[in-house]
C-alpha cells in the first residue's frame, strides 16, 4: 500500500529533494548513531571545544577515526544510494541534502554538485586556520609513527578532518544551498535519520511549511512523522529497490 501511495506522490513531483542521515549507509556495514548498534553505544561523540581546547583529545579523535576508517574506506554504495542516483540521473531528484559523511552518494554516481553536505565530509582533513587540505595517508602515516595529532605546514593551525561536529559551526554555503532547495521542491523525502539532529532536521519542515509535500522513511518513528503526508516503516533498501522498478 505504501509503495503504491509512494510511487503516486513521486510521479506527480517535478522537483523532489531527497534527504538522507546514517540510516542509508547502515546497509553498506556502517553503523548510524542510535541504533541498538551504532556509534554512540560505544562512544560518545567528541564535541568541537573539547577538540579545539585538548591535545589529549585530538590524539584520541585521531585513534577513533583510523579505527572507524577501516570500515568506511571499505564501504561501498547499497541499493538504496544506487536507486537515489538512478533518480537523480533521471532528472527526478535534482538535489541531496545528507547529513552523512562517508561520500557513498558521490561514489554512487551522483555528481558532486548535487550533493548538499551539511556535516561535511570524512574522507579527506582540512587545517581548521587556513583551510589547506590535507589527504588522510598522510596524516595517518604521521599519527602512527608519533601519536601527535597534525598541525598545519602553511600555517599551524589544527587539522581536522572535514567533518562538522557537536558544536562547530555549519557550513555556511552548503545551508544555503539546502535552505534553496528546500524551499524550491514539491516532495521532500527523508530517508534514514532520526531527525533529531538540528539544524539538519529542520529541512524537511522548512519544505512542508512551503507547500512541499513530505515523505518519511525510517525503520522507526521520528518526532516529525506527524508532519509527513507519508510516513513508511521500512528497511530502505528493500523499499526503494521495489519502488524503483515501479517508477522505471
Ligand atoms: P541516526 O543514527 O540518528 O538515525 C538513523 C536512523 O536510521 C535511525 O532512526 C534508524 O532506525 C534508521 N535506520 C538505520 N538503518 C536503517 C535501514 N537499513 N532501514 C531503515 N531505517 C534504518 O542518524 P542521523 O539522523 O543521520 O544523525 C546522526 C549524525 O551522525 C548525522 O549528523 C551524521 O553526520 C553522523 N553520522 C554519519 C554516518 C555516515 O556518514 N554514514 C554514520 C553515523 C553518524
Ligand atoms: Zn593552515
Amino acid at each position: 500500500m505504501s509503495l503504491e501511495i509512494f510511487q503516486n506522490i513521486l510521479s506527480k513531483s517535478s522537483n523532489t529533494v531527497v534527504f538522507t542521515g546514517a540510516g542509508i549507509s547502515t546497509e553498506s556495514g556502517i553503523p548510524d548513531f542510535r541504533s541498538p548498534t551504532g556509534i554512540w553505544t560505544k562512544n560518545k561523540p567528541i564535541e568541537f571545544k573539547d577538540f579545539l581546547s585538548s591535545e589529549e583529545i585530538r590524539v584520541e579523535f585521531w585513534k577513533r577515526k583510523f579505527a572507524v576508517d577501516l570500515t568506511i574506506s571499505k564501504a561501498k554504495p547499497n541499493i538504496g544510494h544506487m536507486v537515489i542516483s538512478e533518480l537523480n540521473q533521471m532528472g527526478k531528484v535534482s538535489k541531496i541534502i545528507t547529513q552523512n559523511i562517508d561520500n557513498l552518494h558521490q561514489i554512487s554516481g551522483v555528481p558532486g554538485e548535487n550533493v548538499i553536505e551539511l556535516h561535511g565530509n570524512t574522507t579527506f582533513a582540512k587545517c581548521l586556520d587556513c583551510d589547506l587540505r590535507y589527504e588522510l595517508n598522510s596524516i595517518k602515516k604521521l599519527f602512527e609513527q608519533t601519536n601527535n595529532p597534525p598541525y598545519c605546514k602553511n600555517c599551524s593551525g589544527i587539522i581536522k578532518t572535514a567533518t562538522i561536529s557537536f558544536g562547530q559551526s555549519m557550513p555556511k554555503e552548503e545551508m544555503l544551498k539546502a535552505e534553496k532547495a528546500s524551499l524550491s521542491c514539491d516532495l521532500f523525502i527523508a530517508i534514514g535519520s532520526s531527525l533529531k539532529v538540528y539544524p539538519a532536521a529542520s529541512f524537511p519542515l522548512v519544505a512542508k511549511k512551503n507547500g512541499s509535500k513530505l515523505i518519511i522513511l525510517n525503520r522507526e518513528g521520528t518526532d516529525l512523522d506527524k508532519y509527513a503526508d507519508l510516513v513508511i516503516h521500512d528497511e530502505i533498501g528493500e523499499f526503494l529497490s521495489k519502488s524503483i522498478k515501479l517508477i522505471s
